[in-house]
């Protein structure tokens, strides 16, 4: 490696690393390479989303960094899946161990170089011979050689791993979306919702509300005009809910035609004002039957709204939800609920 670089980025991870631990981001390659990317400053925008995050949960939760991961570092560095991203960890404690085994060799080294210096002294006060001084220094000569051969050996393996990772790249951006993201309407999926949410439950829950929402008589959509239709009509509730996103909100597909929306250090009636701008825009959708070749716009969808509370558990707080949203289809549908 380019000695330059390798001192630069020597020098980023000492500063990343101290970043990481003051915002309890997990040690994974994937938070390295983000971290890594912040604290050089190469993408500004990636710091300003990661700065504003930070001010708004005072942690880093593990899907907000996937998230800017994968907007702002995968396709220039890395991504990954579950399985990928093993293999990159594998390969990480390989680099580790070649670390620990060069400073052994090197800390036997420097033992040796301090015994052959207290040997000089004895050359001096005992007066050894010449043969005595240069079997002394053949010792010398063989640990040298063999300190030089760990640290290419570490070098090498330093460069194999760069390979590797490049190699993984393109194959890790694709199936790190299928972990993460629901294919059809392009949100996150429930996995990282429920990821998200018991990191969330754990770190910082103040404020922390919560809106779910189900799209109104959506059975009848496929029942009237095919199930691909209605999958048309998920995807662009999707795409709105996508597009509304502000202020560190996140939405994702919970279930079936259900979404949910994280919003964090908010509040109730922040988040029911939230929710109802969501159910006008839905409610503002429109999209044409190809087949029938007739306008859809009777879309729309009910929302429940929970703010999160002492006491509060992961089921609590989501039932709460649920029992408001239930509350609005009740009443009617097309409506928030808490009122
Ligand atoms: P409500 O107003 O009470 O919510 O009525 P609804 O018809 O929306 O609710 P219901 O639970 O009766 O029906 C939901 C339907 O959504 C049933 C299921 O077949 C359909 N569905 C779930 N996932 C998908 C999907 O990915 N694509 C399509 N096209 N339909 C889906
Ligand atoms: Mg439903
Ligand atoms: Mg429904």
């Amino acid at each position: 490696m380019d000695k330059e670089l390798f001192v630069k980025s020597a020098a980023n991870l000492k500063k990343a690393v101290p970043l990481m631990l003051k915002y309890q981001v997990p040690t994974t390659p994937t938070n390295y390479a983000l971290w890594y990317t912040y604290v050089s400053n190469e993408i500004p925008e990636l710091n300003s989303e990661l700065d504003l995050i930070i001010e708004g949960h005072s942690v880093c939760p593990p899907i907000q960094a996937e998230t800017l991961y994968r907007t702002f570092v995968a396709d220039k560095v890395e991504s990954s899946t579950w399985q990928m991203r093993e293999n990159i960890e594998k390969m990480m404690l390989a680099l580790n161990q070649s670390v620990k085994d060069t400073h052994k060799d090197t800390d036997k080294f420097q033992d040796s170089l301090d015994k052959t210096f207290s040997n000089l002294h004895r050359v001096e006060d005992e007066g050894w011979s010449i043969e005595e001084v240069m079997v002394l220094i053949r010792e010398l000569e063989g640990d040298s050689k063999a300190i030089r051969q760990a640290t290419q050996f570490f070098s090498a393996s330093l460069t194999k791993a760069n390979q590797e990772i490049d190699k993984l790249k393109q194959e890790l951006e694709q199936s790190q979306k299928q972990a993460l993201y629901d294919s059809l309407t392009g949100l996150l999926n429930r996995f990282s919702f429920d990821t998200e949410l018991s990191y969330l439950l754990n770190k910082n829950n103040e404020g922390l509300c919560l809106i779910l929402a189900d799209i109104d008589h959506f059975k009848k959509f496929n029942d009237d005009y095919g199930h691909l239709l209605g999958d048309q009509v998920l995807k662009s509730v999707g795409r709105r809910l996508l597009d509304a996103q502000r202020d560190g909100a996140l939405a994702y597909r919970f279930g079936g035609e259900e979404f949910a929306i994280l919003i964090p250090k908010s509040s109730l009636r922040k988040a029911r004002q939230y929710a109802e701008t969501l159910r006008k825009l839905v409610d503002k959708l429109s999209l044409r039957d190809k087949r029938s070749n007739k306008q859809i716009d009777h879309i729309n969808a009910s929302f429940g709204v929970a703010e999160f509370q002492k006491g509060d558990t992961l089921t609590s707080f989501i039932a709460r939800a649920d029992e408001h949203l239930y509350k609005a289809k009740e009443l009617g549908r097309n409506r928030v609920m808490p009122m």
